[in-house]
């Protein structure tokens, strides 16, 4: 797809500084930038409309695009065509080729999973993982983080395939210290994008209950609003990153007390983006959640099984502010979007 043709079908959630930029804008102070587009009326956070007509009158000096991918469970082929659900769609091939295709328009982009790419199709009985951590590294992926499902075989199991990876596997809130996953799995990483700094960290969710307790041994849960907020801090602070992605495979939403994604966004200051998994959300769009500090954090998800393959564009201005954030969900296999 053309940049032209992703700017008229994507959705324009911000203008201005009101959601993603404000992170930004504590940190840069300039003028307002002449000629930018109206901000979406304040106060406006759920009702994030989508004004396609406005895309195309931005003026960035920058975009940074952001790609995201989350319970894939090892569905490296698409679905068969009698298949009685999504018949056709997804594929890592097809992704791969979105991917690269969209890179050419988007040089500066971030490739990111949140987690649960074991189990669920005979490649991960057969091969453990391991053929779609190869995939995932040919494709360029910059970072993912733990699901539940990587525990499936085991801490040694998941040691034993983790190398397949050559992208960093996040979790900041599950002590890993003293196990087989210790060398295959850090908190956060800080990575420079078109002169950026970006902050990447992962969440997992409470193992107990959700993974046997022989598969995660002695990985120790720990509270992830807690890690959520010392993570977001030291992001923005100590390592001076100026936009913070959380890959979080919490669940997007659940009716009683656990903790997900609109639950965390609602309790800590700082993080611009989560990208969730586990619940297997499809989402038309990224919600803004107000964060305790009156600023928003956009809470995404993209389906699962690689059917859909999610995209923010971060459009940031000559003083290095966000001057609009897109969004916009590919459906793999779709006609409209890529072919075989
Ligand atoms: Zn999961």
């Amino acid at each position: 797809m053309k940049r032209s043709e992703f700017l008229k079908k994507c959705v324009v959630l911000t203008a201005g500084s009101l959601i993603a930029g404000q992170s930004m804008a504590r940190q840069i102070t300039g003028p307002a930038v002449p000629g930018a587009v109206e901000p979406v009326a304040a106060g406006k956070l759920d009702g994030l409309s989508g004004l396609s007509g406005q895309a195309d009158a931005a003026t960035a000096a920058e975009t940074v695009t952001i790609l995201y991918t989350n319970d894939t469970h090892a569905r490296l082929d698409p679905f068969p065509d009698n298949a009685v659900e999504y018949a056709g769609l997804g594929g890592i091939s097809r992704r791969a080729t979105l991917v690269k295709k969209i890179r050419r328009g988007s040089p500066h982009t971030l490739l990111l999973d949140a987690g649960d790419v074991f189990q669920g199709t005979p490649w991960f009985n057969v091969f453990g993982g391991e053929k779609d951590l190869k995939l995932m590294s040919q494709m360029g992926y910059d970072a993912i983080c733990l699901g539940n499902h990587e525990f499936d075989n085991g801490l040694d199991g998941f040691a034993d395939v983790a190398p397949a990876a050559d992208f960093p596997i996040l979790c900041a809130n599950y002590r890993v210290d003293g196990t087989p996953m210790a060398p295959f799995v850090e908190p956060f990483i800080v990575r420079e994008v078109a002169g950026l700094r970006f902050g990447i960290f992962g969440l997992g969710i409470r193992l107990d209950g959700v993974v046997r307790p022989e598969l995660y041994g002695d990985v120790e849960y720990l509270d992830p609003v807690r890690w959520a907020r010392g993570m977001a801090e030291s992001l923005r602070g100590y390592h001076r990153c100026d936009y913070i992605i959380c890959l979080s495979h919490l669940g997007y939403h659940y009716d009683d007390e656990r903790i997900d994604d609109r639950k965390l966004a609602s309790q800590t200051n700082g993080i611009d983006l989560v990208i969730g998994g586990h619940t297997h959300t499809f989402m038309d769009q990224p919600e803004a959640i107000r964060t305790p500090d009156g600023n928003s954090t956009l809470v995404t998800q993209a389906g699962h099984s690689g059917i859909n393959l999610g995209r923010v564009d971060l459009q940031f201005d000559e003083f290095g502010r966000i001057s609009q954030t897109l969004a916009h969900q590919y459906t793999i296999g779709a006609r409209d979007h890529v072919a075989g």
